[in-house]
């Protein structure tokens, strides 16, 4: 049984979420090893970068190892902005101007279907594991709510009449792609 394991990330708001959701797995992150990289993320795909993640760091420790890579994928621009999600709008972009790019490019389109896709890679003995999660919904024209960050202000979950960025982060924790995904490893670790 599994009870330690490494995420390898260095984004505090991902590590306070991820840490809250794996309770009965000591969860360390790359601060805490006391590691510090700086990894290309050049994957074509969630899973890939992902993996690319994991695996630099397995790589360094030979220890349990997860990391997860996700974004926005809207149907009508063919799955754009995806694995480009966080630089849609240039390398150093805000989410201010992630946000117009997208609402620009969907002027006048009437199909506001969208999804956020989380992959999660584990290594475990060098092997890697694979765990997604979707969270539907569909965009709309300007932004509401503060919380969040990314694309939640304008991202209305499936069932809900509020946006990400209007839910609180324990509501949102309990829907998002994020949470499905760490779900299915946690549920695989339980059972390995
Ligand atoms: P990464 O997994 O940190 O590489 O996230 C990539 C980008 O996808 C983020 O910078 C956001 O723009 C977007 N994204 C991923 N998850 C979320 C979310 O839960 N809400 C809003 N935007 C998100």
């Amino acid at each position: 049984m599994i009870t330690k394991l490494v995420f390898a990330s260095q984004n505090k708001g991902k590590i306070n979420e991820i840490k809250s959701i794996c309770k009965g797995i000591q969860v360390s992150d790359l601060r805490e090893i006391g590691l510090s990289v700086d990894i290309k993320e050049n994957g074509k795909t969630f899973c890939e970068n992902a993996y690319i993640k994991a695996s630099y760091v397995y790589n360094k420790i030979k220890m349990p190892v997860f990391a997860d890579d996700s974004g926005l994928e809207v149907p009508a621009l063919n799955y754009a902005p995806g694995i480009f999600s966080a630089r849609y709008a240039g390398e150093d972009a805000s989410d201010e101007q992630n946000i117009t790019k997208l609402l620009n490019n969907l002027i006048n389109i009437k199909n506001r279907e969208a999804q956020f896709v989380c992959c999660i890679c584990l290594i475990i003995n060098g092997i890697p594991y694979y765990f997604t999660g979707i969270l539907k919904g569909h965009i709309i024209n300007d932004k509401r709510g503060t919380n969040g960050f990314g694309y939640d202000p304008i991202f209305i979950p499936q069932g809900f009449d509020k946006t990400l960025a209007e839910l609180s982060l324990e509501e949102k924790n309990r829907i998002s792609h994020r949470y499905k995904a760490l779900k299915k490893m946690l549920d695989f670790l339980s059972k390995i």
